[in-house]
């Protein structure tokens, strides 16, 4: 496995791969790897050829006062993890490597990034969706997955890729749990171990919803009232939002009908987290 820290290497490993027929693989990430991103890795390893991970505490999605600094960033351990799973290239560049200079082009979606986490984080898909396109740029990979674990941010990556007529097939991933449910995240860590017992009301509240749904129940009002009461179980949950949206353009809905997400973003203490479940009443 190649480490490489700068645009110039990691394009010549790529280039050198695809030259000799390989289908690239992209698996971007923030680090901190978990099973989550190893499920990741391990669909690009099984489709692709050649597989880029690319390590990058990207600054520009994190908001004033958000966890950017204390961010977990154990990136010995993470390479060991990218090597047993079968990784070719582990891209971790400096921030300067980056982002040399002030940073005045910046990729916007709109609308899709408006709802849920947008409502919260105003500059958080501005960040991310750059980070992407620069990272695709700098890859070039003929797949790139990413996880339903960040269901708007796969949206919006899909959006940018569709509008950008970008040359890459995104590809979403399930979200990986723990054995109570809760969707496994690097900012689990952060969580004192009674407060993990209270987030696995996350995914418990989600699974309600979903029992409600396909008992026939289509009055979202209704719906969002039980995920509340299931998620209060808990004093240490601090509500952010639950939302019912549509599943492709995440807008809120008042009833139920076709492919909806449910979407959770709460605080314990301090560490925010988001889970969602995908339900398809076409079916
Ligand atoms: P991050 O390092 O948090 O930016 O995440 C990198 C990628 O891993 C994103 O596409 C995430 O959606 C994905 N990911 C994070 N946690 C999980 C999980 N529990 N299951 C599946 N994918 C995940």
């Amino acid at each position: 496995m190649k480490i490489s820290e700068t645009i110039k290497s990691v394009r010549e490993l790529v280039n050198a791969a695809r030259n000799a027929g390989k289908r690239i693989g992209f698996v971007p990430t923030m680090g901190a790897l978990h099973i989550g991103h190893i499920s990741l890795i391990e669909t690009a390893v099984k489709q692709c050829d050649f597989v880029v991970v690319s390590i990058f505490v990207n600054p520009t999605q994190f908001g004033i006062g958000e966890d950017f600094q204390k961010y977990p960033r154990p990136l010995e351990t993470d390479l060991e993890i990218c090597k047993k799973a079968g990784v070719d290239v582990v891209f971790a560049p400096s921030i300067k490597e980056m982002y040399p200079n002030e940073n005045l082009t910046w990729v916007n979606v709109e609308k899709v990034t408006e709802s849920l986490c947008g409502k919260s984080r105003p500059s958080h898909f501005r960040g991310v969706a750059t980070v992407c396109a620069k990272l695709f740029n700098i890859v070039a990979p003929d797949f790139a997955y990413f996880g339903q674990k960040d269901a708007q941010q796969a949206v919006v990556i899909r959006q940018m890729v569709y509008d950008l007529n970008l040359p890459v097939e995104i590809v979403v991933c399930p979200t990986v749990r723990e054995k109570d449910g809760l969707a496994v995240s690097s900012r689990n860590q952060y969580l004192s171990r009674q407060h993990k017992k209270d987030a696995a009301l996350i995914y418990k509240s989600l699974q309600k919803c979903r029992q409600m749904i396909l008992a026939g129940e289509t009055d979202v009002s209704v719906i969002i009232d039980c995920i509340s009461k299931v998620l209060n179980q808990s004093l240490a949950i601090e509500i952010e939002y639950i939302s019912v949206v549509d599943a492709q353009t995440l807008q809120n809905l008042t009833k139920i009908s076709g492919k909806i997400l449910a979407a959770i973003a709460v605080k314990i203490g301090s560490t925010r987290l988001i889970d969602n479940i995908l339900v398809d009443t076409s079916e």
